[in-house]
């Protein structure tokens, strides 16, 4: 293989991939849609549009294999966030190359995965690589706003998808540390499971200069007090007290021995604190809580008649929601209404005893010795929810090495891929499906 050429044709393919404008609202993904349905047409790999509704376009594409093992399913995500482009250095869909990076919405979210995994298909055929299974390529519409009209839909309506082995999605990344060594490999198994919660506060409206005690602002924020003090108890999973277990060699003596039985640390208070200082670490230990919209008054002379409040709840999964409301219930009071307005799925960990895992594995051992494949469970939530569901084995693992640093750039400002990266994550994809479909 000449990856060099690869790179360079991969490299062109994302700058104009990214040029093609699918910000949802509204998405437009049969844009982008179209734009692989090109590529795959042009090397004879069929695929097939589906749009659901105006403009909503995924495309499902497959490489054939002699179907003795089940397929597996290479997921990405046409659509990405909106820009706040005044604040780009670039054009954020102008698809530049700048100092060894490609710069754009979604060169990382998750243009440059669609277009690694395309890469992916092309070279194993232009290989003739003999497959014992289908590798399935999906580009989904719709991730950003709840996968109603790309991967929920899908699951619905194309029966190859649910018959997956085996599915690797967004997620989790090659961890450089601050030197731009590699660190650990973070492969998530599971997700957080949403619970979003309206809080609501009645009282009498009037006028402001003669303050009354039935102000729905005053109950509200006192309601509210005693609930962003919560510390919800901690709820260890097999597979978190794993990545803790597997991170401990990497820390200083002190922590390390907290890092390997993370249950019997939690009980230090010190370390406990310190720990969950760290916002992810802190996600991956607890059921958590985020206010995010307060909304009430609209003038200031004006008592209003109400006011409402929104929580974003991530629980571990396997938390009871019930239990969860009724302590939340208590520490609200009897005077706030509380509405659930969404609540996801809780699915069990996808399992780790696996050729995909180990695949992953064996390719971090020879790619980078000495660094940990690492099961994270992701603090947010991506359309692999929908497909643990349906019982596929489903991984977090973007292909690709990043700083923290770098990572801050998903959903921000100057989004960028380093070059290098697309060359990475297209060797370490064709090594790992030879691994495990041949
Ligand atoms: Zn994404």
């Amino acid at each position: 293989m000449d990856w060099d050429q690869l790179l360079n044709v991969a490299t062109h393919y994302l700058q104009d991939y990214i040029r093609v404008n699918t910000v949802n609202p509204p998405g437009n993904e049969i844009e982008g849609a179209k734009f692989f349905k090109k590529v795959f047409d042009s090397e004879s790999i069929p695929c097939e549009l589906f749009e659901p509704s105006q403009g909503r376009g995924s495309l499902l594409a497959i490489l054939k294999g002699n179907g003795t093992k089940d397929p597996i399913l290479l997921l990405n995500h046409i659509d990405v966030v909106p820009v706040e482009k005044e604040r780009w250095e670039v054009d954020p869909f102008g698809g530049i190359v700048k100092d060894g990076y490609l710069y754009g919405r979604g060169a990382l979210d998750n243009k440059s995965m669609g277009i690694v995994e395309m890469m992916a298909l092309l070279i194993l055929k232009r290989e003739k690589i003999p497959l014992k299974r289908d590798i399935l390529f999906f580009a989904a519409a719709d991730e950003e706003t709840g996968g109603r009209w790309g991967i929920q839909w899908a699951l619905d309506h194309i029966p190859l998808l649910k018959q997956s082995a085996y599915a690797l999605n967004e997620g989790g990344y090659v961890m450089l540390d601050e030197t731009g060594r590699p660190d650990r490999y973070e492969v998530s198994n599971a997700q957080k499971v949403i619970l979003q919660i309206k809080l609501k506060a009645r009282g009498t409206s009037g006028h402001a200069s003669m303050p009354h005690s039935d102000n729905p602002n005053v109950k509200l924020v006192q309601a509210l007090e005693p609930l962003t003090k919560w510390e919800t108890p901690y709820h260890i999973l097999p597979t978190v007290k794993d990545y803790f277990l597997k991170m401990a060699p990497k820390q200083p003596a002190r922590e390390r021995e907290f890092f390997e039985d993370i249950e019997k640390g939690l009980r230090d208070p010190s370390f406990s604190v310190w720990l969950t200082s760290n916002p992810i670490f802190n996600a991956m230990v607890r059921d958590t809580i985020s206010l995010t919209v307060l909304q009430a008054g609209s003038k200031v002379n004006v008592i209003p008649s109400e006011s409402t409040a929104t929580l974003d709840c991530r629980l571990i999964p396997g938390s009871s929601k019930e239990e969860f409301l009724k302590r939340l219930k208590g520490r609200l009071g009897d005077e706030i209404e509380v509405e659930v307005i969404a609540e996801g799925q809780s699915h069990p960990p996808s399992s780790l005893k696996t050729d995909l895992f180990h695949a992953i594995d064996r390719f971090a051992a020879e790619s980078d010795p000495g660094c940990p494949v690492v099961p994270l469970l992701l603090p947010g939530a991506t359309d692999s929810r929908f497909l643990r569901e349906k019982g596929v084995i489903t991984y977090d693992f973007c292909p690709f090495r990043l700083t923290e640093k770098e990572l801050m750039r998903v959903h921000g400002n100057d989004e960028r891929i380093a070059i290098e990266n697309l060359g990475f994550g297209m060797r370490m994809l064709v090594k790992i499906l030879k691994d495990v479909a041949t």
